[in-house]
């Protein structure tokens, strides 16, 4: 084109579109689902911007929030469009190639290892995907504020953007159009897109059109000559007499089939969140997690929670626990402010950004929450400051750790408690078998930031955390697990620190403890140390660091006894230790081969914590 525009892609978006284009990913079909998604987001954000400012939507068909898919047999072409919010010359230029996003190279780079392409959608550059399929695509886009533009690109390293001069206007929004490769003419067949939609797009909320050929009824003149010629080969088409033999006045007509095209309506847009939880199945929830999530395989949430809260604030919410944890979950966990659920306000989307709804430490879930209180016509900012999340924050928290609570009620393994009657019952249920485990393994460490950062819930989040022990035998154990097991006359919960368990069950610390029958929890997480400078005690128990002073173990009578008469060689060694930084000298309880050990002061830094502090692992 003459007044096209020629710009390289960023390296990396460059890097990302080679591997797309020469990957040998089977499952091609994900390039439809990205570009679904993308313009339901066009939708919903024109959707939410007309809130506050009805002019911004237009008029006739433009106000119509809808996607509509095309099928161009004859040139090859597959398009999409969406009256969403659309893209102006600089969006485009922008979005579709010269910036990178976060995700882009911690995409590539996972690429070239494992190879899911089904992630992309995650990592935020799903619109590359359309690149499995088509070798030349145009992106056609009309926002409020700009005029319309043409975007294309043979994904040979750069686009080029033009004013469109030649297309017809769009009103607004964007229309992407596939020239689909040679082997990808499969995308042409109606049928295998509507089954697409159908199984990608099930939760979109917004109509999907597809422009579909139809067989229709027609009535024609009954002549017998002329609709003899007009027969087709096809014997199917079925050819009726719909008059009566004996009704000459009227003239004869029959009727016969005739194919054209209308838009057909693909998904029914069910708002799971607003069905009855009991009518809902595990495969429906599912889906719907895949969809929410985009993440696409056939991995089932650990575990979800769909409920209503009623009272002053209403809401209906969807929690998920994910199957995995996302690659980035805790890089830069203090400075980002990722949030995974959606807001909604009366069925509206309003935001996937709102970090108001849940505390950091529970970042992890993914869902939903629609709310009727809310106000609907307000800016973002205003409804950020809404009285109301702050009573939605503490219920979907309260929510959260329940769900949490019962993926481990409902596991067999986690029975081995004889107070765990939950899990007992639920002792032939293989589907629940090792899954707090894996809920541990993969967000463990999220229920020990919890317990940092939350004070009110410090409780309960502690009856969700798992250790292992002296006596745990390789395996998780809870603190009630831990009590139960206590010694008659222990009053303390006793842990260890360090960098490993092996080292850590070599320790003198352990000696006499162990030797005496007595449970230590081993931390080894640099998380630990501070897990442990924020949880104190636990059911009217408190924690003891065994490297520390203070150990106490139950009534020993001899000790007053042995103090006495090593009065002198205590008072001597200090004496003699009193350059090397060390505070007081004293007759063990710990040990039993070592001769001496080096004992933390009570609200000192352990030594392993010493170890992390200078290593800056925390
Ligand atoms: P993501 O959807 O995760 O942001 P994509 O690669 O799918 O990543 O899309 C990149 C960006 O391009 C989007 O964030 C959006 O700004 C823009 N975009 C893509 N498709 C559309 C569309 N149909 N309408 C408006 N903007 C779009
Ligand atoms: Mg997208």
């Amino acid at each position: 084109r003459s007044n096209a525009e020629k710009f390289e892609f960023q390296a990396e978006v460059s890097r990302l579109m080679d591997i797309i284009i020469n990957s040998l990913y089977s499952n091609k079909d994900i390039f439809l689902r990205e570009l679904i998604s993308n313009a339901s987001d066009a939708l919903d954000k024109i959707r939410f911007l007309a809130l506050t400012d009805k002019e911004i939507l237009g008029e006739g068909d433009n106000t119509k929030l809808e996607i509509q898919i095309k099928l161009d047999k004859e040139n090859k072409v597959l398009s999409i469009r969406d009256r969403g919010i659309g893209m102006t010359k600089e969006d485009l230029i922008k979005n579709l190639g010269t910036i990178a996003k976060s995700g882009t190279s911690a995409f590539v780079e996972k690429m070239q290892t494992s190879g899911d392409l089904n992630l992309i959608g995650q990592f935020g550059v799903g619109f590359y995907s359309v690149y499995l399929v088509a070798d030349y695509v145009e992106v056609i886009s009309k926002h409020n504020d700009d005029k319309q533009y043409i975007w294309e690109s043979k994904a040979d390293g750069s686009f080029a953007i033009s004013e469109d001069e030649i297309n017809e206007p769009l009103g607004r929004g964007t229309e992407i159009r596939l020239h689909l490769r040679e082997e990808a003419q499969e995308y042409l067949e109606e049928d295998k897109l509507k089954e697409l939609v159908k199984k990608y797009s099930e939760f979109i909320n917004f109509p999907i059109y597809m422009w579909a050929s139809k067989e229709v009824d027609v009535e024609v003149p009954a002549d017998e000559n002329e609709s003899e010629e007009e027969e087709t080969t096809d014997s199917s088409s079925s050819e009726e007499e719909v008059e009566e033999e004996d009704s000459e006045k009227k003239p004869k007509t029959k009727t016969v089939k005739e194919t054209t095209s209308e838009w057909e309506l693909l998904n029914d847009m069910k708002a799971v969140w607003l069905r009855n939880p009991k009518e809902v199945t595990d495969e429906e929830y599912t889906k719907f997690y895949h969809s929410l999530a985009k993440e696409f395989g056939d991995e089932k949430p650990l575990a979800w929670s769909h409920f209503t809260a009623e009272g002053d604030v209403e809401f209906k919410a969807i929690l998920f626990v994910p199957p995995k944890a996302p690659h980035d979950l805790y890089e830069s966990y203090y400075n980002s402010n990722k949030a995974n659920l959606k807001l909604y306000v009366r069925r509206v989307f309003i935001s996937d950004e709102f970090d108001e709804l849940l505390p950091k430490y529970l970042n992890f879930l993914k869902g939903l929450v629609d709310s009727d209180t809310l106000p609907l016509n307000v800016s973002r900012e205003m409804l950020q400051q809404h009285n109301s999340l702050k009573t939605i924050k503490k219920k979907l928290i309260r929510k959260a750790l329940d769900m949490i609570r019962k993926i481990a009620e409902e596991d067999p393994d986690e029975a081995n408690d004889k107070d765990n009657k939950e899990a007992e019952k639920a002792n032939d249920n293989d589907e629940k078998r090792g899954q707090y485990a894996k809920f541990w393994n993969e967000f463990g460490k999220s229920i020990k930031l919890g317990i940092v950062e939350d004070a009110a819930n410090r409780n309960r989040l502690a009856k969700l955390l798992r250790v292992e022990s002296t006596k745990s035998g390789g395996k998780l154990t809870s603190l009630d697990q831990y009590i139960s097991r206590m010694k008659p006359g222990q009053k303390d919960i006793f842990y260890i620190t360090g960098t490993s368990k092996e080292q850590l069950e070599k320790s003198p610390f352990l000696e006499r403890l162990t030797k005496k029958n007595y449970e230590v929890i081993f931390f080894t997480d640099p998380v630990d140390e501070y897990l442990m400078q924020y949880l104190m005690d636990y059911e009217d128990k408190k924690f003891q660091n065994v490297s520390k002073e203070g150990l106490k173990l139950g009534k020993e009578p001899k000790d007053k006894e042995l103090k006495e008469s090593y009065k002198e060689l205590t008072k001597w060694w200090k004496g003699a230790l009193a350059s090397e930084n060390v505070d007081d000298v004293k007759i063990s309880n710990r040990l039993d081969n070592s001769p001496c050990v080096v004992v933390t002061s009570k609200y000192g830094w352990s030594a392993n914590m010493e170890r992390i502090m200078q290593s800056q692992t925390l």
